[in-house]
């Protein structure tokens, strides 16, 4: 029996592919997708070319996060081109497909890993140095899909995203599990959401009555700090929205022997680059998150 002719065709698409990265995280909605967009900007930033595959079939956030909603992917004779947000940042993903972006993508496991399949034979990348792929939360199909799909052409390794508490962390346990099983070396976990950070001068401060009632003083406050105190307008604040009590991700990674790379706090500058699908690195927009995700891609 010759080789599998799917692979052989997977192997010549990826042969112009430097560098193969995973981002996995156990549960949704944890960063994932905005740390995988984060750093596709970043990596193209950096003059780098890149190509972001989202293969969150049921779930695929990657179109709007790169500002891309409402592009259709186009076929050439070399294959599916990606849509391009800058001509060295091409993504693919199955939001391009879907004729209406509300309706739910319900699909058994055969199916997915077809289109898994589809997308490392059929998408024309060209030469890439890096080519990012954004998974779903979990170990499912589709991670095993692209792990024994791209196997003989080499996986760099996995980056996992995970929030602080718990919950997250314990399911970060078995993606280090998965990859160890299946031989995906882990670049590193990411702690994000990490407590909340922000200029003091962005927050909303509430006076509490002894009737309970809140009273909206913001005005009063900022103020009062421009006249009195011009000083602490440049303060960050932070606060630990979650219990990390116990050692939180780093911990956790030392616990387990793999690289901890970093936190990014709770940025709301973050969040709406996201939303807005900006990078957060242009223009100081994300002036708390920037420089923790930035000093985490110069680690990797
Ligand atoms: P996942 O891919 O893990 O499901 P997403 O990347 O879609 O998670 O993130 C969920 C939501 O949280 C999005 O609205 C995103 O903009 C927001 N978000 C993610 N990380 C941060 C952060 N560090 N600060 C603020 N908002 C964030």
């Amino acid at each position: 029996k010759g080789p599998d002719p799917d692979l052989v065709v997977i192997a010549e698409r990826m042969a112009t592919v430097k560098h193969k990265i995973l981002v996995l995280s156990g549960k949704g909605g944890v960063g994932k997708s905005t740390f995988s967009a984060q750093l596709s900007f970043a990596l193209a930033a950096m003059d780098f070319q890149v190509g972001l595959l989202d293969i969150d079939i049921c779930g695929p956030s990657i179109p709007k996060m790169l500002g891309l909603e409402g592009q259709d992917v186009h076929q050439s004779n070399l294959g599916w081109s990606p849509v391009y947000v800058e001509s060295n940042l091409g993504v693919m993903s199955v939001g391009f497909m879907l004729p209406n972006p509300d309706e739910a993508v319900i699909w058994r496991g055969p199916r997915k890993n077809g289109l898994i399949k589809q997308f490392l034979k059929d998408v024309y990348w060209g030469e890439l140095d890096f080519l990012v792929v954004d998974a779903p939360p979990g170990t499912s199909d589709e991670h095993i899909s692209i792990v024994q799909l791209l196997e003989a052409t080499g996986i760099d390794g996995a980056i996992i995203v995970t929030t602080p508490q718990q919950v997250s962390l314990i399911d970060v346990r078995k993606e280090v599990s998965f990859c160890k099983k299946v031989g995906v070396q882990v670049l590193g976990v990411v702690e994000n959401m990490s407590g909340l950070c922000q200029p003091m001068m962005d927050f909303k401060f509430m006076r509490m009555s002894e009737t309970g009632e809140h009273r909206d003083v913001t005005e009063w406050v900022k103020e009062y700090v421009r006249e009195k105190a011009p000083e602490l307008q440049n303060l960050i604040a932070c606060s630990e929205v979650f219990d990390s009590s116990g050692g939180g991700a780093e911990k956790m990674s030392r616990e387990m022997g793999v690289p901890f790379l970093g936190k990014v706090p709770l940025d709301p500058q973050l969040c709406k680059a996201a939303e807005e699908g900006r990078s957060c690195f242009i223009d100081q927009k994300c002036g708390v998150s920037a420089p923790a995700l930035k000093m985490i891609i110069e680690k990797l």
